[in-house]
């Protein structure tokens, strides 16, 4: 990993591969955490059709959101300012299955495959994940910018 780009996420001394072989109820803190590949897009708005379900992506960003970094601004106490920030777990995954990114590092170790060449856990570079052009770095508008009822105009394909 470079040193002038420290990873945001501690992803020292995991054993290599461990989660082809750890189920993801079995991954220790560190082992879940380091899962994340920091791309940004489970904390973009979404809009889902109440008939059909369906799941619109919006490039309009939770408030915490750093455009930049694609990082929360607050991690730790991010429930303080965004109460309803989904907590992701092994136990309910399952529920959220449904909009989750299609690249998302817990869906597909959920779904049996295994992580993208540009996931920092495999390159051991968190940039590759926004040099890949699969972050949100860059695409995003602020919550407080745009008011619930234009989100529409706002609409993406999932980068
Ligand atoms: S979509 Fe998944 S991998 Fe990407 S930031 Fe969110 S939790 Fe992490
Ligand atoms: S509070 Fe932080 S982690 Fe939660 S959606 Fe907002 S930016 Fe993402």
């Amino acid at each position: 990993m470079s040193e002038a780009f420290p990873d945001p996420i501690d992803r020292d001394g995991l054993r290599e591969g461990y989660w082809r072989d750890t189920p993801l109820e079995k991954m220790n803190a560190k082992q879940w955490e380091a899962l994340c590949d920091g791309c940004g897009k489970c904390c973009l708005n979404k809009l889902e059709d109440e008939d059909t379900g369906e799941v619109a992506l919006t490039r309009v960003a939770c408030r915490l959101l750093d455009d930049s970094t694609c990082l929360c601004g607050n991690y730790e106490i991010r429930h303080q300012f965004v109460p309803d920030c989904i907590r992701l777990t092994p136990q309910t995954i399952h529920e959220h299955m449904y909009w989750l990114p299609r690249t998302c590092a817990y869906r597909l170790v959920y779904e049996g495959r295994d992580l993208f060449h540009w996931h920092p856990l495999v390159s051991g570079d968190p940039r590759t994940v926004h040099d890949a052009g699969v972050s949100v770095r860059g695409l995003t508008v602020p919550e407080f910018e745009v008011s619930e009822d234009e989100w529409e105009d706002h609409i993406i394909e999932e980068p």
